[in-house]
Order: structure tokens, then C-alpha cells, then sequence
């Protein structure tokens, strides 16, 4: 990735990773990493990690005002290449424009609702949905939703 301000995020970090340039922002997500208790954006550029948090605001409450609001100084204009036709970045070395573009990418195909931040308050991890009817809640059925549905099971067993 030839993008500096982007070497502290790992992309394709399992499980859930996202197709195409949604991976970029899926990664940026996720290097709030509340699975291990870990920032992987400490000691990176402020203007990253404000955008990081802005955009798990709007992950997770849908409310697009903050968004907006950072987006406004980070213009966007129509490249054409290759015979397509995709915003990019007004300003060189705007990398949160970048983050953007491929945000608005994944709104025009439909892909955005299928991010999601896992629902195990101890996990929050955020994964891709490749359900079908994009029903998913857990990053990992194998891990968070085991544990989920074990925990839903004793609280029913308790309430009985
Ligand atoms: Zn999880």
C-alpha cells in the first residue's frame, strides 16, 4: 500500500474481512481493537485516528452528521481512467479523502450495511456480513457467537 499514512493499518485481518477498497476501511476500524484491548493507531496521525473514531460513530449509530462534517474538508472530484469514471481526491496525499471515496464506493453498491461491529460487547470487532440475508451479528460464529448464544442460554435457564 503506497500510502504512508495507511502503514499502520492491517488489512485482511481475520475473521471478516471485506471485498475490494471496503477492506481499507474495515482495517482502519478495526485497528480500535477492542478484542485485545489494543489502539494500533497509537502514536499515528491525529487526523487518522479522529476519522477513525468519527467513523465508528457513524457505524454504529448510522447518524452521518460527524461524518458529513469531517467530509466537507476533504473534497472529492470525478477521475476518469481506464474507461470509469471514480471520485478521488481533490488534494495530493489526502488519505482520509481516499477513505472516503471508497466509503462512498461501498454506499453506491450496496456493500456498506453489511459492516458491522460484532455484537459481543467483550469483541466489537468489525466484520463483513457475507450472509445472505445479512443477518449476521457475530464476527465469528465460531467464537463470539457460540459464546453469545451460551450466555443467552443461561440467562433464559436463570429466568425459568
Ligand atoms: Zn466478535
Amino acid at each position: 500500500m503506497p500510502d504512508q499514512l495507511l502503514r499502520w493499518v492491517e488489512v485482511g485481518s481475520e475473521p471478516g474481512v471485506a471485498p475490494g477498497s471496503l477492506e481499507r476501511v474495515r482495517a482502519l476500524l478495526n485497528t480500535d481493537d477492542r478484542f485485545h484491548g489494543v489502539d494500533r493507531l497509537t502514536g499515528g496521525p491525529d487526523r487518522l485516528v479522529a476519522f477513525r473514531d468519527v467513523l465508528r460513530r457513524y457505524l454504529e449509530s448510522g447518524d452521518a452528521t460527524e461524518l458529513t462534517t469531517v467530509a466537507a474538508g476533504h473534497p472529492l472530484v470525478v477521475g476518469f481512467g481506464d474507461g470509469a469514471a471514480t471520485l478521488v481526491p481533490a488534494g495530493p496525499d489526502d488519505t482520509v479523502a481516499g477513505l472516503l471515496a471508497d466509503l462512498q464506493g461501498a454506499h453506491a453498491s450496496g456493500e456498506w450495511p453489511r459492516l458491522k461491529a460484532c455484537a459481543n460487547p467483550d469483541c466489537q470487532w468489525v466484520y463483513y456480513d457475507g450472509s445472505r440475508n445479512r443477518s449476521g451479528r457475530w464476527c465469528s460464529m465460531n467464537e463470539c457467537g457460540d459464546v453469545m448464544k451460551a450466555r443467552a442460554y443461561r440467562r433464559r435457564a436463570r429466568q425459568a
